[in-house]
């Protein structure tokens, strides 16, 4: 099985050796029947610890991040952030130091700066788009992990994944990536050089806008038996229906990213040569300062699209009232497009951070609509 959807469709999901069942049923169920004290009959003793629907998940998670490796691990949790909490306590201990990006997702910042810190942790943000700022950044014996996300949500920055590796693992820290804007299906970081994976499932994995659900992949066994240690000790675990609709989203990947940055492309197309637009910022334009990085480490750019409007923070609000198609929402990655502005939505929690957004900013998740419609939709609410 060596294609990326084959994998998808199949990893960690043969039919029920009971029923024949091709999908993985929903093992709905907290406890096991033990035969005899310790007498495991599927290896289950309670569903914190393990649940053979979660199982399914996190082998089929483990084989798209880092196929045919056998020591490779996946955790699956119960949100984005659940994950990236578990993670940080698993790599840092109080007193030690994490370089983060200077535009990351406004909740792993509000996780650094709110809850990280006053455990112990300090946190340094720096721009994820040269190697040298995150070397300067790193604070040699106390930084344990380098943090970045690419492309970066909402400027859709790119980091040079390999090169920030080399930095990290000169300074003897482990670099984390959290791959949730790009899948699995269009870049895999920890064939790179990246200790850590990181995905809000929530978003493309899901890809349906119906479930909260989180992820971590490695392929060190020491550190993936410490992940999952902390995983059943904190408890932040997702349910066996979550578990299920994740693994359910995750068959289509391949060919809605195909979609979305297809579709991606038409909306850039229409936006850089209208009037109200004065910036149009996505990874596959050849005028994008991260676009030969992004040439060299994905498969294609995606379905996130950012663009500035010329008549400032007032048009970017107006423009998200006025569409039909796109929904004025937060989130991202589901089959239907949305459209928001992050200074006032998503990233109002970074106003006055070092990871303040640009106020006449607007930020969309492309969908897998009919491209013809979603142009239209904009059209009418830029005009
Ligand atoms: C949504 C998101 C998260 C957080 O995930 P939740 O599932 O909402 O907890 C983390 N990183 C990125 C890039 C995200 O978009």
């Amino acid at each position: 099985m060596d294609g990326f959807n084959t994998r998808a469709i199949h990893a960690g999901q043969e039919p029920d050796p009971l029923t024949g069942a091709v999908v993985p049923p929903i093992y709905q169920v907290s406890t096991y029947a033990q035969d005899g004290v310790g007498g495991l009959r599927g290896g289950y003793e309670y569903s914190r610890s393990g649940n053979p629907t979660r199982t399914a998940l996190e082998e089929c998670l483990a084989s798209l991040e880092a196929p045919e490796d056998a020591d490779a691990r996946a955790l699956a949790f119960a949100s984005g952030l659940a994950a990236e909490d578990t993670l940080i306590r698993t790599i840092t201990a109080p007193g030690s130091h994490a370089v983060i990006p200077n535009d990351a997702y406004g909740g792993t910042y509000r996780l650094f700066a709110k809850v990280a810190a006053p455990w112990g942790v300090e946190h340094t943000p720096a721009d994820v788009t040269d190697p040298q700022a995150i070397a300067a950044a790193i604070r040699p014996g106390q930084t344990k992990l380098v943090w970045i996300e690419t492309p970066t949500n909402p400027l859709l920055n790119v980091a040079d994944i390999a090169a920030i590796a080399d930095v990290a693992h000169d300074a003897g820290a482990v670099l984390v990536v959290d791959n949730t804007f790009a899948s699995p299906y269009l870049q895999q970081p920890l064939l790179l050089g990246a200790d850590v994976v990181v995905h809000s499932t929530t978003k493309y994995l899901g890809g349906h806008s119906d479930v909260i659900g989180g992820a971590l992949i490695v392929r060190d066994s020491e550190l993936g038996q410490q992940l999952a240690f902390h995983q059943n000790a904190m408890g932040a675990v997702p349910g066996p229906f979550d578990s299920w609709l994740v693994l359910r989203g995750i068959k289509t990947l391949g060919i809605r990213m195909d979609r979305h940055s297809d579709n991606a492309r038409a909306v850039v197309d229409f936006l850089t040569d209208h009037p109200a637009v004065s910036q149009v910022l996505w990874p596959g334009l050849p005028s994008h300062p991260g676009h030969e990085v992004a040439v060299r480490q994905m498969r294609d750019f995606g379905g996130m699209v950012s663009f500035r409007v010329a008549g400032g923070e007032q048009a970017a609000v107006d423009i998200c009232g006025r569409t039909d198609v796109f929904t004025l929402g937060e989130s991202l990655g589901g089959v239907e497009s949305l459209i928001e502005h992050p200074g006032r939505m998503t990233h109002a929690s970074a106003a006055g951070s070092p990871l303040e957004v640009p106020a006449d900013l607007v930020r969309l998740s492309v969908g897998i609509e009919d491209a013809h419609d979603l142009i239209a939709d904009l059209d009418k609410a830029l005009a």
